[in-house]
């Protein structure tokens, strides 16, 4: 037998390891696109809205009585595509970039959907309502790297077929 509590905390822990590959990825990101500088914007916007999450989610781990423990969750595999989006020097880094980032967001969806869902049944209101803040975040920051991969492609594969050096970041 176990307390909702417990569970709360295991998922919050989840999502927040989570916003700290974010914030890596992001931040690898950020630093290395020179040439696609809407695409650098909207990921240098939720830079900072991945910074402002993961101090929302400590304050609900600290409201808890615990806080953030990076543990490996269910998203350990995720987390090493993440590390290898942030590492890498791809001919296309751009492109791929965009198609990882909207994977991750998506399993950022989930990772806050759970934990939506255990604080409604262990009767934590706060939490809920901080989460419920930080979802829409995610839908949106997946959504428009989707509706933007076009136009990233179509940029990256004229560029390229130029013989550009800066085609791919
Ligand atoms: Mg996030
Ligand atoms: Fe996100």
């Amino acid at each position: 037998m176990r307390k909702p509590e417990k569970h709360l905390v295991d998922w919050l822990r989840n999502a927040y390891a989570m916003e700290k590959q974010a914030e890596t990825m992001l931040t690898a990101q950020v630093s290395r696109l020179e040439n696609y500088p809407d695409v650098r914007a909207r990921m240098e916007q939720h830079l900072q809205e991945t910074l402002e999450q993961q101090a929302l989610l400590e304050s609900c781990l600290t409201r808890l009585g615990t806080g953030p423990s990076l543990i490996k969750g269910m998203t350990g595999e995720i987390v090493a595509f993440g590390q290898a989006v942030g590492e890498m020097t791809m001919s296309d880094e751009v492109v791929k970039g965009a198609m990882t980032g909207f994977v991750f967001e998506h399993t950022e969806i989930a990772a806050y959907t759970a934990p939506i869902a255990a604080a409604h049944a262990a009767g934590d209101d706060e939490t809920r309502r901080i989460c419920e803040q930080i979802l829409p975040r995610e839908v949106e920051m997946g959504r428009w790297l989707l509706e933007h991969l076009p136009d990233t492609v179509a940029a990256y594969v004229s560029r390229s077929a130029e013989g550009r050096d800066d085609a791919k970041r």
